[in-house]
C-alpha cells in the first residue's frame, strides 16, 4: 500500500514516541480498492495532549480535541490524528454520550460503521482487518461492524451512510443492514437536518446518484426525508444526465420524470410551462431551506429549475440584456438546459427546436463575451459623477438615466462613447423638463 513518505513521517513519530499508530478508514479502504483517496486518517493510541506534546514543532488543530481529534499540520497536508476510541450509551440515537480513550486499536476499529471502513494499515504489521472487509469490498457487499439493528439504532445517520457508501462503490446492502434500515428508516427524523443534507449531497455528487435514489426509496428513507417529492417522479436518467456539482444534481432531483414532461409539453400552453417551472422551483427551495441548505446553494437550483429553453433570448440585444443580469449563469443554464433536452423530450420537432435555441443562445453568448459588449452600467463610458456634472441632482434618477442610456447602448441605438452618451442624457433631461 502506497502512503505518502509525510503521512509515514506522522505514524513513525508517533510510534518512536512511544505510542501505537496505524492509518485507517476511507484511506485504508481506498487503497484496497485501488482508487485515489483523498485525505489520510491516523489512529493512535496516544491521548489528545499526547498528540500535542509529539507534534510540538509542528501547527496542531484541536478542532475535534473533544473527540480526540488533532489536526496537524504538515509541509504539504494536514492530518487528522484520532485517540483510540470506544464509545458507550448512544442515548439518543445521535451523539455517542461519552467519548472514552482506549489503548487498544480493537476497540477502535469495533466502534466504526462498515467493516470496509474498519480495516487499518501499517507498514510493518501490514493490514488489520478484524471484520473481514477485505472480503466484503471484493464481493461487494456492505455490511455493518457487529449487529446492523444495534449499530443503526446507535446512530441513524448511519443509515444514510449505507446508501451513500452503497451507491457510490455500487455495492449491495448485506441483508441484516438492509432490513435494519428497512425496520428503522422512520428514526431518520432523529437526525439533525444539517448532517442528513451533508450525507444527501455527498450521495447525489459522488458517483451514482440514480442508486443513491433508488436505495432511499426502497427502504423508506426517502419518503420519510422528502415526503413532498414520491421518488416515482425523480427521472433517474435526468440524475446521471447533468453534471456532478451539488446544484445541477438537486435541480434534476427536482425536474419532475420525463413521461410527466412530455405531457405537459404536449398540452400546455408556455404560460402554463411557465408556471410549472416556477412551481417545482418553488418546491424544490422549499425543500432545500428545510435542509438548511446555503442560500447560494438554493438560488442556483432555482435558476436552473425556472429556465426554460422556449424563454431563451435569441437576438443579441435580449441575450446582453439577459447576460447583465446573470453573468455568472447563464453558461450554467444554459449547459444545464443542454443536457437535460434529450432526456426530458422524446425525439422528434420539440427536441430539435429546443436543441437548436439553446445552441443559438450559446453563439449570442459567445459573441457578446468575445466583442467584450456593454451588459450593465458598469460597462457604460459614463459614471453618475458624469450625469451630476450635467446637472442632475444626486439621488434615484441617476440609475433610472444610467439604465435608460444602457438600454439605448443595447438596442444599438447610441454608440458607448462618453460625448454620445452625455449627448443623449442631456437631451432626455429636456425632453422631462418640457414633457
Ligand atoms: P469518504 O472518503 O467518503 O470521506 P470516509 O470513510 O473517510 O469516506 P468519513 O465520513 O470521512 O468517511 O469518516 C471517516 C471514518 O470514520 C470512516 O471510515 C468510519 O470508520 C468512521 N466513521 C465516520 N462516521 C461514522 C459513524 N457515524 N459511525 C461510525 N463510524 C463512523
Ligand atoms: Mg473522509
Amino acid at each position: 500500500m502506497i502512503f505518502p513518505d509525510e503521512a509515514l513521517e506522522v505514524l513513525r513519530r508517533l510510534e518512536e514516541a512511544g505510542y501505537e499508530a496505524w492509518f485507517v478508514g476511507g484511506a485504508v479502504r481506498d487503497r484496497v480498492l485501488g482508487r485515489e483517496a483523498a485525505d489520510v486518517d491516523i489512529t493512535t493510541s496516544a491521548t489528545p495532549s499526547e498528540i500535542e506534546t509529539v507534534f510540538a514543532g509542528e501547527r496542531t488543530l484541536d478542532v475535534g480535541k473533544s473527540f480526540g481529534t488533532i489536526r496537524v499540520v504538515m509541509p504539504q497536508a494536514v492530518y487528522e490524528v484520532t485517540t483510540y476510541r470506544a464509545e458507550r450509551n448512544y442515548i439518543d440515537g445521535r451523539h455517542p454520550e461519552t467519548v472514552e480513550y482506549s489503548r487498544h486499536i480493537e476497540d477502535d476499529l469495533k466502534r466504526r460503521d462498515f467493516t470496509m471502513n474498519a480495516m487499518a494499515w501499517h507498514p510493518e504489521r501490514g493490514l488489520l482487518d478484524l471484520y473481514g472487509g477485505r472480503q466484503d469490498l471484493a464481493a461487494g457487499l456492505l455490511r455493518a461492524v457487529g449487529v446492523a439493528a444495534e449499530r443503526m439504532e446507535e446512530d441513524g445517520l448511519r443509515m444514510l451512510r449505507a446508501v451513500r457508501f452503497a451507491s457510490r462503490f455500487a455495492m449491495k446492502l448485506e441483508p441484516s443492514l438492509r432490513k435494519a434500515i428497512i425496520d428503522q428508516h422512520t428514526q431518520i427524523e432523529r437526525i439533525s437536518v444539517e448532517r442528513c443534507y451533508e450525507e444527501l449531497e455527498r450521495m447525489l455528487t459522488e458517483g451514482h446518484p440514480d442508486r443513491a435514489v433508488d436505495l432511499l426509496a426502497e427502504t423508506g428513507l426517502w419518503e420519510a426525508l422528502f415526503p413532498e417529492l414520491p421518488a416515482a417522479n425523480v427521472s433517474r436518467p435526468l440524475l446521471c444526465a447533468v453534471a456532478d456539482d451539488a446544484a445541477s444534481r438537486w435541480a434534476a432531483v427536482g425536474s419532475g420524470n420525463r413521461t410527466l414532461r412530455t405531457r405537459e409539453v404536449e398540452e400546455n400552453t408556455s404560460a402554463e410551462r411557465e408556471a410549472g417551472a416556477k412551481e417545482r422551483a418553488k418546491r424544490m427551495t422549499e425543500i432545500l431551506h428545510r435542509f438548511k441548505a446555503s442560500t447560494k446553494r438554493s438560488s442556483d437550483v432555482r435558476l436552473l429549475l425556472e429556465a426554460r429553453a422556449e424563454a431563451l433570448p435569441q437576438t443579441l440585444p435580449e441575450a446582453r440584456k439577459w447576460q447583465g443580469e446573470h453573468p455568472k449563469d447563464t453558461r450554467r443554464i444554459l449547459q444545464f438546459l443542454a443536457e437535460i433536452s434529450p432526456v426530458l423530450y422524446p425525439e422528434g420537432a420539440w427536441r430539435t427546436k429546443t436543441l437548436e435555441r439553446i445552441t443559438h443562445t450559446s453563439a449570442l453568448i459567445d459573441i457578446i463575451e468575445e466583442s467584450h459588449l456593454p451588459i450593465s452600467i458598469k460597462d457604460l463610458a459614463i459614471r453618475g459623477e458624469d450625469l451630476l456634472a450635467l446637472g442632475m441632482k444626486p439621488g434615484k434618477r441617476v440609475g433610472t438615466m444610467l439604465l435608460y442610456l444602457l438600454d439605448q447602448v443595447i438596442e444599438e441605438k447610441l454608440e458607448n462613447t462618453t460625448s454620445r452618451l452625455c449627448e443623449a442624457a442631456r437631451r432626455k433631461l429636456e425632453e422631462g423638463e418640457n414633457g
